[in-house]
């Protein structure tokens, strides 16, 4: 137990008052420090891995649920957020911009906040949140209208609520705020509407603007209220205005790396879809690549300034959006690397320094966009699985249909992995399946869907879509499997007990044997899961919770796939679980 969890352990033995104001080092602390859990993905390197082993292998059979709580309503929808945990207290965000505190020795609600959300919000995919943020004496959340609003954790009361962006225009936001210094640190949604994806960080205790980095180049930057410098350079390339409107969606959140003081976030597609209407003619200079869509970008939290970028999908066309989380860990030799793994199905290994890349290869069984990467981390393009140009077509309307996988919502969506320390395997929640896609044309209009494609999601394999591999960074090999007949969307979570714990959607929480993938225990929630699940230890006794509550992405734009899971009952439940003390001893 490092020195603040013997100081928590201290405070609750002492029965000190209830809340101590969150700091930067309980942050810092946060993946090291096991009687709390104050950020999104259990510390800001995402890693989703818990030092503590009071459950295991050999005792999870035993895990028992100990309250559940109903977020109630008729506004169920997906529910996607993970909780937090701090002094006897949990947090939770629910669909519909809604905040929870819930106490953890009863599941009795303490407060509720509903976001009074205007007619005409334009979520693309379900009305989720993916979790909220806690500093000093508050919690921090963002809203489907586009707003980021401090809530007072003790009472719910709004401390500020700031616009981030016009909703009007397809602006929203659903991720986790992060803390870095004091600043939250916000990206914002919209991708498929022509938006220009941003990082900004204000100041937690009022608000105000410190910075916004534009992800898209040609936009300006800003920094304490004056243009700060250009992102990029303008026209290098992107052709023409059509930057403008150029998408790069920065909706998933960033880790923060604090061994080289450096946030990255990643960008969505560049708008619109349609591929041929962005095209400045491709080159081997990289001259037609849309910097820095689908791009992992490395940020100076100080300035915003860009550090480095890393563009998985250059001159994307298939809605890979790049933005999946980027996780700072310790290979076994020493060296400290990234790892990411990206919509279009390839697992990057990126140097934290620089964000160069180390090595890539797929974690998805198909393809077909391209043939592999090449040693700079470039895709190989299949240009025959490019959608084809519908200027070329006989009517000028629709370009040719292609079969492509991965399928438009990826070989991994925003669904988190989780890194062993024990182990040193990437656990990945993947999918395997494909799309037909094509291009039409399409104009820019102000809040209007800018896509410019068509598509329909398909199987690949007739007994799973869903798999959960174990994922050697080194190597790249997949050390096992876990096939999931629905598609996996929820996060996962991995202890130093030895276990992987991740939801389906057919409802269970299961946990797997870290080493062999073998399913040791599981539990039915009662509706889909797509959260992530956390564990904390109180009174020496180990806690997991999870949001059940089937929706997301799927059932809305899942196409065939969708008409295969239509079954699946919403629902919208935090579930406790724990091992008893007296079950542990046995
Ligand atoms: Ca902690
Ligand atoms: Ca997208």
């Amino acid at each position: 137990m490092n020195r603040f969890a013997v100081a928590v352990a201290a405070a609750i033995a002492l029965g000190v008052p209830a809340w101590a104001d969150v700091t930067e080092a309980d942050i810092a602390n946060d993946a090291l420090t096991t009687a709390d859990v104050v950020t999104n993905g259990m510390g800001r390197a995402l890693q989703r891995y818990s030092p503590l082993d009071i459950l295991n292998k050999q005792n999870v059979r035993k895990l028992t649920p100990v309250w559940a709580f109903s977020l109630g309503g008729e506004k169920q929808r997906g529910q996607e957020s993970q909780p937090l945990v701090r002094d006897g207290v949990m947090y939770i965000t629910g669909s519909y911009s809604r905040v929870y505190a819930i106490d953890i020795a009863t599941g009795r609600e303490i407060w509720q906040y509903d976001a009074r959300l205007p007619e005409g919000i334009l979520p693309c995919c379900d009305v989720v949140n993916r979790g909220a943020a806690l500093y000093g004496d508050k919690l921090y959340f963002g809203t489907l209208d586009a707003r980021i609003v401090a809530l007072n954790a003790k009472t719910g009361a709004v401390v500020w609520n700031k616009r981030i962006a016009d909703y009007k225009e397809g602006y929203s936001f659903t991720a986790a705020p992060m803390i870095v210094n004091g600043l939250v640190i916000t990206g914002n949604s919209g991708g498929e509407f022509g938006i220009v994806g941003a990082v900004e960080a204000r100041d937690a205790e009022t608000g105000e603007l410190v910075w916004r980095r534009p992800v898209i180049e040609g936009h300006m930057g800003e920094l304490n209220g004056k243009p700060s410098t250009m992102t990029g350079t303008l026209n290098a390339t992107w052709p023409g205005d059509m930057w403008k409107t150029g998408g790069g969606a920065t909706w998933l959140g960033g880790s923060y790396d604090i061994e080289t003081d450096t946030i990255v976030y990643g960008a969505g597609n560049p708008a619109p879809w349609n591929s041929w209407l962005r095209d400045a003619g491709q080159k081997d200079d990289g001259s037609g690549d849309n910097l820095y869509a689908a791009s992992r970008i490395g940020l100076d939290p100080a300035t915003g300034e860009i550090k480095w970028h890393f563009q998985t999908t250059p001159r994307e066309g298939w809605d890979y959006d790049g933005v999946n989380e980027v996780i700072p860990f310790t290979a076994a030799d020493g060296s400290k690397l990234f790892a990411t793994a990206d919509r279009n199905g390839y697992f990057y290994v990126l140097n934290r320094e620089d964000g160069r890349f180390v090595r890539g290869f797929p974690f998805v069984k198909d393809i077909t966009w391209s043939s592999g990467l090449d040693a700079n981390g470039r895709p190989i393009w299949n240009e025959a699985n490019r959608p084809g140009d519908p200027a070329k077509a006989a009517d000028g309307q629709k370009g040719e249909v292609i079969f492509a996988a991965p399928s438009f919502l990826g070989g991994k969506n925003w669904m988190p992995m989780a890194y062993s320390q024990r182990t040193g395997l990437f656990y990945v929640p993947s999918n395997e399946w494909g799309m037909d896609i094509w291009n039409e044309p399409i104009t820019y209009k102000a809040g209007a869907a800018y896509l410019g494609a068509g598509f329909t999601i398909k199987p690949l394999y007739e007994d799973h879509i869903g798999s959960l591999k174990a994922i050697d960074p080194i190597t790249g090999e997949w050390k096992w499997e876990y096939k999931n007949a629905a598609p996996l969307w929820s996060g996962v979570m991995t202890t130093a007990g030895g276990l992987v714990f991740f939801g389906t959607p057919e409802g269970e929480l299961v946990a797997l044997d870290d080493e062999t993938g073998e399913k040791l225990w599981s539990f039915q929630t009662g509706s889909g899961v797509v959260g992530q699940p956390i564990t904390w230890e109180q009174d020496g006794e180990q806690y997991v919770s999870v949001i059940s509550g089937w929706g997301g992405a799927v059932p809305l734009w899942g196409g065939e796939v969708a008409k295969k899971v239509s079954y699946l009952n919403q629902g919208a439940m935090l579930w406790t679980f724990k091992l008893p003390r007296e079950l542990a001893q046995n």
